[in-house]
């Protein structure tokens, strides 16, 4: 049994990552597009055996509700387009899995989750590092407490970006700049591994004067997230730097590391463990799977069963949430509580 999927869309990740990882599903198929672009969509839909009658326009998508063969909509659009066609999607009855970030605000997401429960449709975050082999490994190990109790954890995810008219530079279609693009990869992946939420936040923005980059959104943000055990996340993003993708988890006895953590591909869960005056590292070898493929067919096996999915539209706002704080510390230089989280459980 495959689940008919939607994509909205046709931009760089459904194009390059999103459609050919489908084809490597055992659950999922592709039976639906929606573009902007008719005639790039012609195309995809030749390359993917997409029939025209099921090939749709932003005006048309809420036809997709007579549309039986399509159960799941991926939303793949720009993050302040998000809201919109998750509602529309939700209206028409159908499943969403909807990409990071989930929206451009904490309000948006609570009207996201509102509409999806009022439709009785799932909703899951596309949060791809919380079903990747090796983080849920490392996750593992860390519950386990395989080395001990972890105590600190440094997370970084930066790279360069060039194109000051991309949306992704817009503040009303982004949302802001490194932070929900590429920093909410350390903030989501810290909470993952620790199964738990922070308490507080502590932050410091920057952007160069007058790059056009960071005319609307930010350049660099740097926080730390306060566990109620003590435990200190230090995290970093930024786009104006050659990159860096990885985080390291330490502990009293040793540490956990992935390299290449937020990449597509490429990942190697690392650890160390002090032996009196040595230190034995060992990689973890594990196979990669395709991590579209892989969020696509669990989402799948979600609708098959009946389930809720484990990152759920909540997981979504939680970090929006936590992001409002990160500003608002940054804004206010001085340390900012994190009282209106949601409380633990609402995972599937
Ligand atoms: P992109 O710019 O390459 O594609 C966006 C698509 O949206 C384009 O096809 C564009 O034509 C279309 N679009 C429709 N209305 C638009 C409008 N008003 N303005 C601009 N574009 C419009 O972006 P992308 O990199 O494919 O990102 C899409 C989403 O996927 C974002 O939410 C992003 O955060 C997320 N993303 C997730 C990952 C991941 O690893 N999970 C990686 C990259 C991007």
């Amino acid at each position: 049994q495959r689940v008919g999927y939607a994509v909205v869309g046709l931009g760089h990740l459904a194009l390059e990552n999103i459609l050919p990882a489908i084809t490597a599903c055992k659950k999922s198929k592709l039976v639906a597009l929606v573009s902007g672009s008719p005639e790039k969509m012609r195309k995809v839909a030749a390359q993917y055996g997409v029939t025209p009658q099921n090939c749709y326009s932003y005006q048309t998508y809420d036809q997709l509700k007579n549309n039986k063969e399509v159960e799941v909509i991926y939303i793949v659009l720009p993050n302040g387009l998000h809201k919109e066609y998750v509602i529309r999607g939700a209206k028409a009855g159908k499943h969403i899995l909807c990409e990071k970030p989930m929206a451009i605000s904490s309000a948006e997401c609570k009207e996201m989750i509102a509409a999806c429960n009022q439709a009785g449709v799932k909703l899951m975050v596309a949060y791809r590092i919380q079903y990747q082999p090796h983080h849920r490994k490392l996750r593992e190990m860390v519950q386990q407490k395989t080395f001990g109790e972890p105590k600190l954890i440094e997370a970084s995810n930066c790279q360069s970006s060039t194109n000051p008219e991309h949306w992704r530079h817009k503040k009303a279609l982004a949302g802001g700049g490194a932070l929900p693009d590429i920093g909410l990869y350390c903030l989501n992946t810290v909470r993952f591994v620790l199964n738990a939420e922070p308490t507080e936040v502590f932050a410091y923005g920057y952007s160069t004067p007058g790059n056009p980059l960071f005319r609307e959104v930010e350049e660099l943000v740097s926080w730390q997230m306060k566990f109620a055990n003590g435990l200190i996340a230090n995290c970093t993003t930024n786009y104006n730097v050659h990159e860096s993708r990885r985080y390291r988890v330490l502990c009293e006895k040793g540490w956990l590391s992935v390299d290449k953590a937020f990449a597509y591909k490429g990942q190697k869960l690392m650890s160390a463990k002090a032996d009196g005056k040595l230190e034995l590292q060992q990689d973890i070898g594990l196979t990669e799977k395709d991590q579209f493929a892989t969020e696509m067919d669990y989402f799948s096996h979600c609708v098959i069963y009946n389930k809720k999915p484990f990152t759920p539209g909540e997981e979504g706002l939680q970090d929006h949430l936590i992001m409002e704080a990160i500003y608002k510390s940054a804004e206010e230089g001085r340390p900012v509580k994190l009282t209106s989280l949601l409380p633990a459980g609402y995972k599937g």
